[in-house]
């Protein structure tokens, strides 16, 4: 314990009684009593008592009442005292230490502190503002110094795992060149190379594909990640993930080593109970077509089917396309209960802002339409279609949707995951992992006119998808897998291509010329000449992970010192400017803004 103190504040039991302590923390609260003072003191194990007495008469000390009475709310204070026990009517059964209190003998006062921006004692809602900019103070409350302490329990018990699988925990560098993982470089300029810049790394992929042509076999680390993309409440610019890579694997090896990843956190840290054990599997084609996300939530039902039969040849010409055309489609489901919404409710739905374009509804009433923008389409026995194909009963909604595939599906995944929560369906106490199989290699980018890989472009086809590559690179199967838990993507991973020739292939498709390959992954390519093993890895997002088994939806909840929103680092305001003089030695000069940028 060092001399400072004897114990920890909050370990004080009945056991202590009679003992002499030194205790070291913050006024929690004060509580003046006659001429009795009760001042809770906290440390981060916990609170306890200590009471000091005025009266002489009665074994009060006049100077230590007079430094008592000047105690505040989250003074640094170090009490000397003997621990002893309440009497039985002001014991406190709801307190750790409630049986015990401290007969203090000196009292000293290590730091004062101003009226506080918020109460640290009790659990008040704080503005985000305030709480970035105070977090120093917010990580006194109990609530966010648990998740910490928690999140390094997770780190432990992941670190522990994973050296146990025979991994070995490995650095790789901040300052590098960019590895693409579909957002924008941090660049840092170099002051030595005029000019050139390093890049912060999205992940470490490039460096752990190296470390298994080194030989590692099996590397990790807790990666720092830095992307220069928008922060949405489950996102931030820098990122943590637990990134490993093994060397003669198949996919079902990096799948043993996710589910003893996540069998293993979810065991030890969380009180929800696994939904279904082994983690299952779902192709991505079946994840978009049943729930219109390839991060499905699974914690409910209200799956999506096709009603392209039920549109063919109908009188509205968009679902009729739909039904038709091979790269579009009609799909929908029913909402229990949902036939009766008012006009208002109904139309929330098909709130283009919340990305529900497209969306139709058709409410019913005993089994009757009620009303529905679509009930010119629903001519003959379609109706009764309709309500066979999505089970519907007698008062249901049915949500339709047709058009492009996979804007459809996403609709109707969005549309799906709203009315799973109106209609409270989400079993909060589930934890529902799946492994996401079977990826397209690429998809089309409409603005930029190219393939883009749909994770990134290292990942291994599928080996009887390779001669598709020439011919239909749009059907490309690959190895990757995704981890997804209750609507959240935690994790992606895959086998890697080892061989040079594929992997230029796969540049050359993605739009990288010969030339740009060689100046940009010279590197790699070279690496992958000497002898390559087979390897793969998967890199499972720390916060995301810690978020899902707190049930929390925000990742600020989950992060010591995290940023807003726009990115901003409030408590130290960064980004900031910085002196002439270092942009000088940096070479660099700032240009005002461009109009509309
Ligand atoms: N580097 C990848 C990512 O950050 C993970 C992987 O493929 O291992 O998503």
């Amino acid at each position: 314990m060092g001399t400072w103190r004897t114990h920890f504040i909050g370990e004080l039991r009945s056991t202590h009684v009679g003992q002499q302590v030194r205790l070291c923390g913050w006024v929690n609260t004060t509580r003046e009593h006659g001429d009795l003072l009760f001042v809770l003191v906290r440390d981060r194990t916990g609170v306890a008592q200590v009471r000091i007495q005025q009266s002489r008469d009665a074994g009060g000390d006049s100077r230590l009442w007079a430094t008592a009475v000047e105690l505040g709310l989250e003074f640094c204070v170090r009490v000397t005292g003997t621990v002893a026990l309440r009497p039985d009517d002001a014991r406190n059964p709801d307190m750790p230490t409630g049986d015990i209190e401290v007969t203090p003998v000196e009292i000293e006062i290590l730091n004062d502190c101003p009226p506080l921006p918020f109460p640290i004692h009790r659990e008040t809602e704080i503005s985000e503002t305030t709480a970035l900019k105070y977090r120093y103070l917010q990580m006194r409350r109990p609530s966010l110094a648990r998740v910490i302490r928690l999140r390094h329990e997770l780190v432990l018990c992941l670190r522990n795992l994973m050296s146990g699988m025979g991994f070995i925990e490995i650095e790789t560098p901040l300052l590098t060149r960019s590895t693409p993982e579909g957002a924008r470089d941090f660049l840092v300029p170099s002051r030595v190379y005029p000019g050139r810049f390093f890049a912060l790394p999205q992940s470490p992929q490039q460096y752990k594909e190296l470390l298994m042509i080194g030989g590692v076999d099996r590397y990790f680390q807790f990666a720092r990640c830095l992307r220069d993309e928008d922060a949405r409440a489950d996102r931030q610019a820098e990122h943590t993930q637990l990134d490993f890579e093994m060397s003669f694997v198949d996919r079902e090896d990096i799948i043993e080593v996710l589910e003893a990843i996540y069998g293993g956190a979810a065991e030890r840290f969380s009180s929800k109970r696994l939904q279904r054990i082994p983690i299952p599997r779902m192709s991505y084609h079946e994840a978009m077509h049943r729930f219109g996300s390839d991060k499905p939530d699974l914690r409910f039902e209200l799956e999506l089917v096709d009603l392209s039969p039920v549109f063919t040849g109908c009188s509205s010409p968009s679902l009729a396309k739909a039904a038709a055309a091979p790269d579009e489609v009609v799909r929908g489901f029913a909402v229990p209960g949902g036939g009766g919404w008012s006009r208002k409710e109904l139309d929330a739905l098909v709130d283009p802002a919340t990305g529900t374009g497209g969306i139709a509804w058709v409410a019913l009433k005993e089994g009757a339409l009620r009303s529905s923008p679509l009930k010119s389409a629903l001519d003959g026995d379609r109706l009764d279609a309709l309500r066979r194909a999505t089970s519907a009963g007698p008062d249901d909604l049915i949500i339709v949707a047709g058009g492009l595939r996979r804007k459809t599906l996403e609709s109707l995944g969005r549309v799906r995951v709203a009315m799973g929560r109106k209609l409270r369906l989400i079993d909060e106490d589930v934890l529902a992992f799946a492994f996401i199989i079977d990826f397209p290699m690429f998809e089309w980018n409409a603005d930029e006119g190219r393939l883009e890989p749909v994770h990134h472009m290292f990942v291994l086809p599928k080996t009887e998808h390779i001669p598709l590559l020439d011919t239909a690179p749009l059907e490309v199967l690959t190895t990757q897998v995704d981890a997804v838990c209750n609507g959240y993507e935690l994790c992606s991973g895959s086998l890697r291509i080892y061989t040079p020739a594929l992997q230029k292939k796969v540049m050359g498709l993605i739009g990288i010329t010969d030339e740009d390959a060689q100046r940009k992954f010279g590197h790699l390519l070279t690496a992958l000449r000497f002898g390559a093993p087979p390897h793969g890895g998967a890199a499972p997002g720390l916060d995301r992970l810690l978020m899902v088994l707190l049930g929390t939806d925000r990742m600020s909840d989950v992060v010591a010192f995290p940023k807003t929103y726009s990115g901003r680092d409030l408590l130290m305001d960064a980004p900031a400017e910085v002196d002439p003089a270092q942009l000088a030695d940096l070479h660099l000069r700032v240009e005002p803004p461009r109009e509309g940028v």
